[in-house]
C-alpha cells in the first residue's frame, strides 16, 4: 500500500467517524431535552417527574463533556499519527534505550511511554468526570486519595499483565517466521482466556471486597433459583460498588469454576427479595444461554482477521508512513506496528458498532425471557425500573442513537418485551 493512500483512507474515515459520532450525540441530547418535561405515559405511574428530569439532565452533561473529549481525542490521534508525535517519540525513546537495552528493551521502553503519555493525558477528563459530573449527579462516593490508590494500583497491574504479554507477542513477530501472526494470535488468545479465569477470582479482589450474600431471607429463595438453574450455590457474590460510586448493577462473568454473578451492594439495598430473585434469574440466563462463551468465539475471529490485518502492514512500508512514522532502519518496528494498528483501527472499527450493539441487546432479551421462564417478568420490570432511576439512566433516548450505541435495550423496549404475553 502506498503512503499516500493509508494516509487519505485513515483520514477519511476519521473525518466521517467523527461526523457520525457527532451527529449521534447531538440527536440523543435534542431527543432527551425534547422529553424532558412529560414522563411517557408507559412509566408513568412509576416514575417521578423529578427523577426523569434528572435522567435527562444527566445524559446531557454526560453527553457534552463526551463530546469535548471527542475532540479531545481526535486532535490527539491526529497529533500521534499524521503530525507526527509517534514518530517522534520513537526517535527520542530509540535514542535513549536502543544502545544500553538492546532492541527488545527499546520495543517494551517505547510502549511502555505510549501507554503513560496516553494515561496521564486522559487523567484530566476522569478527573472532571468523576469528581464534577457524577459528583454533581450525588453519583460519586470516590475520594481523591482512593481514586490515587486505585490509579496507582491499576498502573501495577497493567504493567505486571501487560508487559509480559507485549513481550511475547513482540518476541514472536521477530522469531516465529512468516506466520508469526497466527502464533501471535495463539498467544493473545491463551492471555485472553487467562484473563477471564484471574479477573474475577485475583484482579477484581484487589479493588473490591466480594463477600457471599448474607440476607438469609433473600439466601434461601435464591438457592432454590441456582439450583433450580443447575448453577453452583458459591458463585454468587455482593460487592462493595458502594465504595466508589452509587450506580447500582449487576453483572454474570467469568469461566469454568471462575464464572459467578456479582450484585452491587448499592442494587441489593434497593431491591425487594423478590425482586433480587428477578435479577439474578437474568444473570443466570446469559449463563444458561452461554453468552460468554459466544462472547469469546466472536472475539477469537475478529483477533484473528486483526492479527492477519497486522502480519500484512507490518511489512507494508507506506503503513508506517502513511500514518506518519519514519520505520526504523537498524531495529525492529514490530512496536511502532502495534501502536500504529492499536491507534489506526479503532477508527475504522466504529463503523461496526451497531452489529455488536445489536448482538448483546439480543442477548439481553433472551437473559430477560429466561428470568421471566424462571422467575418472574413483573419482579424483573420493577427491578429494571429502580435499576434505571438509580443511574439515571434516560426512558426517552433517540431511538437511531440506541440502535448504534446501546448493548441493553431501552428500558420500553424491554418491559414491553416482559409484560408481553408469551
Ligand atoms: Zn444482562
Amino acid at each position: 500500500m502506498s503512503a499516500p493512500l493509508v494516509s487519505l483512507l485513515f483520514a477519511l474515515a476519521l473525518v466521517v467517524s467523527l461526523g457520525m459520532k457527532f451527529w449521534l450525540s447531538s440527536r440523543q441530547m435534542r431527543h432527551v431535552m425534547l422529553h424532558r418535561g412529560q414522563v411517557p405515559a408507559a412509566f408513568a405511574a412509576s416514575v417521578p417527574l423529578a427523577a426523569h428530569q434528572k435522567a435527562a439532565d444527566y445524559t446531557v452533561a454526560k453527553g457534552r463533556f463526551g463530546l469535548l473529549a471527542l475532540a479531545f481525542e481526535s486532535a490527539l490521534l491526529l497529533g500521534w499519527t499524521l503530525l507526527g508525535g509517534l514518530d517522534a517519540l520513537n526517535s527520542w525513546i530509540y535514542g535513549l534505550t536502543a544502545e544500553p537495552l538492546g532492541t527488545m528493551g527499546y520495543q517494551l521502553s517505547l510502549i511502555a511511554a505510549f501507554a503513560l503519555i496516553g494515561m496521564l493525558l486522559d487523567l484530566p477528563f476522569e478527573l472532571w468526570n468523576t469528581f464534577r459530573i457524577e459528583q454533581q449527579f450525588g453519583f460519586n462516593r470516590m475520594t481523591l486519595k482512593l481514586y490515587v490508590i486505585d490509579a496507582v494500583k491499576g498502573l501495577f497491574i497493567g504493567a505486571l499483565i501487560g508487559l509480559p504479554i507485549a513481550a511475547l507477542i513482540l518476541w514472536l513477530m521477530g522469531a516465529a517466521g512468516s506466520l508469526w501472526w497466527l502464533w501471535a494470535w495463539g498467544a493473545w488468545m491463551g492471555f485472553n482466556l487467562l484473563i477471564l479465569v484471574l479477573y474475577p477470582t485475583v484482579i477484581a479482589p484487589l479493588f473490591n471486597k466480594f463477600e457471599p450474600l448474607a440476607d438469609e431471607g433473600v439466601k434461601v429463595r435464591v438457592e432454590a433459583l441456582m439450583q433450580r438453574c443447575g448453577f453452583a450455590a458459591k458463585g454468587l457474590f455482593v460487592m462493595d460498588g458502594s465504595r466508589r460510586s452509587g450506580h447500582g448493577n449487576a453483572y454474570f462473568t467469568g469461566l469454568g469454576a471462575a464464572k459467578r454473578v456479582v450484585f452491587f451492594d448499592t442494587l441489593l439495598e434497593r431491591l425487594a427479595p423478590d425482586e433480587i430473585e428477578a435479577v439474578l434469574a437474568h444473570e443466570l440466563g446469559h449463563f444458561k444461554h452461554r453468552h460468554v462463551q459466544k462472547r469469546i468465539l466472536s472475539m477469537f475471529a475478529l483477533s484473528l482477521l486483526g492479527f492477519a490485518l497486522l502480519g500484512w502492514l507490518s511489512s507494508q512500508v507506506g503503513f508506517y508512513l502513511g500514518l506518519g512514522v519514519q520505520p526504523n532502519l537498524a531495529a525492529p518496528n514490530n512496536a511502532l506496528a502495534l501502536l500504529l494498528l492499536m491507534l489506526a483501527l479503532p477508527v475504522f472499527v466504529f463503523f461496526f458498532t451497531p452489529l455488536g450493539s445489536r448482538l448483546s441487546r439480543k442477548h439481553e432479551f433472551e437473559a430477560d425471557a429466561y428470568a421471566r421462564a424462571q422467575s418472574s417478568g413483573e419482579d424483573l420490570a420493577r427491578a429494571l425500573l429502580k435499576l434505571h432511576e438509580d443511574n439515571a439512566g434516560t426512558l426517552t433516548p433517540d431511538p437511531v442513537y440506541a440502535r448504534f450505541y446501546y448493548s441493553h435495550p431501552p428500558a420500553s423496549e424491554r418491559l414491553a418485551a416482559l409484560q408481553a404475553s408469551p
